[in-house]
């Protein structure tokens, strides 16, 4: 190898790595939160999904299959993978936190 293409070499090689974080970056990107579930949704109607529960004492915030942060207004359910659901809201499956 000539010292010509060595640095052909090294300068594919270095555009290369580069590259790899962007590309890292880019395909690891996250809108940080998902959907809200709509109370259209096929499933949620089937559960009576409200985003303001009427039940005493029982929202998905208390809901043992609620993922969200203490706190926050909505949060992931296991029920609906992929959405959010409202903390103030309730479903047939509610669950109490143990
Ligand atoms: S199961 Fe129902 S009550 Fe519990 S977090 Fe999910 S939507 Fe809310």
């Amino acid at each position: 190898m000539n010292d010509r293409s060595a640095d052909k070499s090294r300068r594919a090689l270095l555009k290369g790595i580069a590259t790899i974080p962007v590309v890292a970056i880019a395909g690891f990107h996250s809108t940080g939160h998902a959907a809200m579930l709509s109370v259209d949704d096929p499933t949620a109607k089937a559960l009576a999904y409200t985003e303001k529960s009427a039940e005493a004492g029982k929202s998905c915030s208390n809901c043992n299959l609620f993922s969200g942060a203490s706190g926050a207004a909505s949060g992931p359910c296991a029920i609906f993978p992929g959405k959010e659901v409202a903390a103030t809201g309730w479903c047939r499956s509610w669950v109490a936190k143990p």
